[in-house]
């Protein structure tokens, strides 16, 4: 088995609605060697799909936005705290998400990222263990201790608060423009330079 599957959870039945509303189960992409992680909610339906987190609208927000400050999809990690589909998207519940902790803190350990974004409400108060208003606190970092290692987390609103709020779109790309210094990723180009050229 390569290092890259098993990080694949390949079958788990631990939560019944999910295996009941799932048609498959949705694994992190990316580099395992990434500097960052960007962790989401939990699939919807085109990822559900597709077998790929961010595939729809929410991830050509995030394709976008991480364009913007100079990165492109490849570079990065992308994982969701629940790897089924929730019915009618509902929110995962708070035992379907301790299920599930185990697979993100391997992923998590394996990876060793400089920073973890946290895409919208969901994943923050998971990985930070206390309510978060994410609108407030985007762009914001937090050392939290995840498993055995204390690692630095990056609030960031979900990229679907951008298509209901445009005003969210600032406050999203700023985050994505912090993550990327901070993991010392970001291009010289980037940010408002960048968007300049277009
Ligand atoms: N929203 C999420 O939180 N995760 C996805 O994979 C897609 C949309």
């Amino acid at each position: 088995m390569g290092e890259m599957e098993d990080l694949r959870v390949t079958e788990c039945t631990r939560c019944p609605a999910l295996v009941e509303s799932r048609s498959q189960i949705v694994n992190g992409v990316g580099p395992e060697d990434a500097d960052l992680l960007f962790v989401g909610e939990g699939p919807g339906a085109n990822e559900d799909q597709q077998g790929e987190p961010f595939v729809g609208r929410s991830g050509s927000v995030l394709d976008d936005g991480l364009r913007t400050v100079g990165l492109a999809r490849a570079d990065v990690r992308i994982t969701n705290c629940v790897r089924c589909r929730p019915p009618e998207n509902r929110d995962p519940t708070t035992e379907e998400l301790e299920h599930c902790r185990g697979y993100l803190e391997r992923e998590i350990d394996r990876l060793d990222p400089e920073v973890i974004v946290t895409l919208g409400k969901v994943p923050s108060e998971h990985l930070l263990e206390r309510s978060v208003a994410v609108t407030k606190e985007a762009g914001s970092l937090e050392e939290v201790r995840i498993g055995d290692t204390p690692r630095r987390v990056l609030l960031c609103v979900h990229p679907a608060a951008t298509l209901y709020d445009r005003s969210q779109e600032e406050t999203f790309e700023n985050a994505l423009q912090r993550a990327a210094e901070l993991a010392g990723v970001a291009d010289s180009e980037s940010g408002q330079t960048r968007l300049d050229g277009f």
